[in-house]
């Protein structure tokens, strides 16, 4: 098992671990006796996962003479809005938890989203774990203390910065977990090592056919490596004031072809479109070089990411929503380019002729 410790600043009490391994799963009463103690544990999860795992945990627990119960919730992201938050509110109530209680958040993003915006309110916060469950709570959600539920305006809209006592990373989950959430999670590891580092690039290539397999050693070091890299980019800049803008590699074309879509593309698809959009706008505009272009967008299509744009999302529509974008100066749209692998740069203006170009040559 690897441990990666996340230093948030100089005072001990936001320093906590990322565990990631194979038994992970089976330790967990063991690390939140040491790392959160509480009187009364509450596992937070959806109706999946609270079939495929919840209650292995809540015996597990239980086991231990811990005091733990399990509130559970529909699945996605539609219920990741206030009435629900409410309602686990309420559950918990009637569970008897107060200040001295403490959350497991077990799931993907929604869970772990959820989890943390009740955690850092509830009672004015009760700390919380989390124990992702999707390659993409994995390597991206589960770090960094992002909370957030959705409102009718739009995702994420409530939330707070809440930093969880600990994560824990069993790839055990992802046995269970379908193709299409492995290859949106897939999309944010790619996106690290493109922005970030070159070997874990090239890690990937050289492993994608045993990712694809779930072959859990070399998820355990892909999973290991994504988060050093997103744990050293929120060490640097918490509330996402500077570099750790660069995360936003592919998402801003990305969450324009997603809302266009009425998010029936995936994210991890729309950040994959995002990101090759991104590319071939820093080939045309900064001299990226063509060959690595190419390696990343083969390396997507591996990974079951598709690179083109489905014809019934129109250009003026995604237009229209990156032009809606908040960093939008004059007639150029700023983003997230790339000068070469590794090497990504914010705020590069993009004059919104080419854009509208490079959209259009992504259609199928
Ligand atoms: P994300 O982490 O991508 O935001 P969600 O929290 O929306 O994902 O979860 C995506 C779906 O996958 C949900 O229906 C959830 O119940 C399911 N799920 C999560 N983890 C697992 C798992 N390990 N095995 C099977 N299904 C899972
Ligand atoms: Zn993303």
């Amino acid at each position: 098992m690897k441990k990666i410790r996340v230093n948030l600043d100089k005072k001990v009490v936001s320093t906590y671990e990322i565990c990631i391994g194979q038994d992970v799963l089976d330790r967990i009463g063991l690390f939140i006796i040491k790392n959160m103690p509480a009187l009364h544990y509450i596992i937070i999860t959806d109706f999946n996962i609270s079939a495929l795992y919840g209650k292995l945990l809540l015996e597990r627990l239980r086991g231990m003479s811990l005091p733990a119960d399990i509130i559970d919730f529909p699945a996605g992201e539609d219920a990741k809005n206030i009435g629900t938050a409410v309602a686990i509110v309420e559950r918990l109530i009637r569970l008897g938890a107060d200040r001295k209680s403490a959350l497991l958040a077990l799931g993907g993003g929604v869970v772990g989203d959820m989890t943390g915006f009740i955690a850092s309110t509830f009672m004015r916060s009760v700390p919380y774990i989390q124990i992702p469950t999707t390659l993409m709570a994995q390597v991206d959600s589960s770090i960094g203390g992002k909370t957030a539920i959705d409102l009718p305006a739009g995702k994420n809209l409530l939330g707070t910065f809440y930093q969880p006592k600990g994560v824990y990373v069993d790839v055990k989950f992802l046995d269970t977990l379908p193709d299409e959430e492995m290859s949106s999670g897939l999309a944010e590891v790619i996106k690290y090592g493109v922005i970030d580092n070159v070997e874990v690039f090239n890690f990937l290539e050289k492993n994608i056919k045993a990712i694809k397999r779930r072959d859990r050693g070399v998820l355990a070091e892909m999973i290991e490596n994504a988060c050093r890299i997103k744990k050293a980019i929120v060490e640097i800049d918490e509330k996402e004031l500077g570099i750790r803008r660069v995360l936003n590699f592919g998402h801003t074309v990305g969450h324009a072809i997603e809302t266009e879509s009425d998010y029936t593309i995936p994210h991890g698809a729309a950040v994959s479109l995002g990101m090759v959009a991104a590319l071939r706008i820093s080939e045309r505009m900064h001299d990226f070089p063509y060959g690595d272009r190419e390696r990343i967008e083969s390396l997507l299509e591996s990974a079951g990411l598709f690179c083109s744009i489905p014809r019934t999302i129109t250009t003026d529509g995604i237009m229209t929503r990156l032009r809606a974008d908040k960093k939008k100066e004059g007639d150029t749209i700023h983003f997230v380019l790339l000068k070469k692998m590794g090497m990504p740069f914010i705020n590069g203006g993009v004059p919104e002729s080419i854009l509208r170009e490079t959209v259009e040559g992504l259609k199928k």
